[in-house]
């Protein structure tokens, strides 16, 4: 199929692409990956989107995203893109395997996904009481001992939902200093179910068919130390979806897409939004604000191809 624009991702960025596009005439068509709606699908309370004084969920906010979307003419589709071949226009873009796309422009806006420790037992013991998402796998643990590793606004939120099941709450942090935001640290610091463990680095996740435990080692003594818990919600940040693009568009060390001064990547007609390319900010109004700009960006390049 021939389209003037296909849209990797539908978190805030690749669906406010999508409004702007889709509102430009450009009927975008928007791969929505395996995850359709980002990650704020796996978050609850969204407080600091604006325009919402009392918060919104997260899946609601991403719903009305979706239906305004919609509403303007954007395709949004169930695919996950499995190949992209940007080395001759019009782009190829393939889906689920086998569905091919052939784009004028396209706009990646692929996100990024959650990073692990990389310790023993952590990938064994992954959906058998290690988690990196609280919002899906808080419940199993009612009056259960659990342990959050991080010290960021990921961490702490994870901590925060998972009061509302476990009896208790250990948040194990590298250093002796949040890096989160003052007021969700203070929320955290002041909770009476959440314990912090500072200075303290996972060296191995224990248990044979469940987690039992977390070995610590701490990053001043050099001591280990086994923490007794159940569940354990890996939120030490995340990694940008890049894999398939790699040797294809220009990359920072850590993989996020490089953009010029606009949201253009090193391929011309390749534009770039959202956390894919923001190593700093990574917000969902920022994401959304990027998408707006790389919607921009390619009907303004397209015009200028014509
Ligand atoms: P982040 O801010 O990068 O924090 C990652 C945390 O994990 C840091 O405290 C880091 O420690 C720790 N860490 C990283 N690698 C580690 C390792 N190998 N072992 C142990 N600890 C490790 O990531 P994030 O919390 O996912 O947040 C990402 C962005 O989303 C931020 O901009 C944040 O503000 C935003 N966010 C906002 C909200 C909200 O406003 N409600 C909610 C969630 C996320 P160090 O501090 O020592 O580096």
């Amino acid at each position: 199929m021939s389209e003037s624009l296909v849209i990797i991702g539908s978190g805030p960025a690749g669906l406010t692409a999508a409004i702007y596009a889709a509102r430009g005439g450009l009927a975008p068509v928007v791969l929505e990956g395996l995850q359709a709606g980002g990650q704020l699908m796996l978050t609850t309370d969204v407080e600091n989107f604006p325009g919402f004084p009392d918060g919104i969920l997260g899946p609601e906010l991403m719903d009305l995203l979706r239906r305004q979307a919609e509403r303007f003419g954007a395709r949004l589709l169930p695919g996950d893109v499995s190949r992209a071949d940007f080395s001759s226009r019009p782009f190829l873009v393939e889906a689920n395997g086998s569905e091919e796309y052939l784009a004028d422009a396209v706009i990646i806006a692929t996100g990024a996904e959650a990073r692990w420790l990389g310790i023993p037992g952590e990938e064994r013991l992954r959906g058998y009481g290690v988690s990196a998402c609280a919002t899906c796998d808080g419940f199993f643990f009612k009056e259960r001992r659990v342990a959050v590793v991080g010290g960021g606004d990921s961490a702490m939120e994870e901590a925060l939902f998972l009061t509302r099941f476990a009896s208790e709450v250990v948040v194990v942090h590298r250093r002796h200093e949040f890096r989160a935001s003052a007021i969700m640290a203070r929320r955290v610091l002041d909770h009476p179910k959440i314990l912090v463990r500072w200075n303290a680095v996972p060296v191995e996740v224990l248990g044979e068919q469940a987690v039992t435990g977390l070995r610590l080692r701490d990053t001043i003594t050099g001591a280990e130390e086994d923490l007794q818990v159940d569940g354990i919600f890996v939120a030490i940040g995340h990694e940008p979806v890049t894999g398939l693009f790699r040797g294809q568009l220009e990359m920072d060390h850590l993989g996020y897409l490089i953009t010029k001064e606009s949201s253009m990547t090193s391929v011309p007609g390749v534009f770039a939004a959202g956390d894919v390319a923001d190593a700093t900010y990574r917000q969902a109004v920022t994401a959304a604000g990027t998408g707006c700009r790389a919607a921009i960006d390619a009907e303004r390049w397209l015009e200028a191809q014509e």
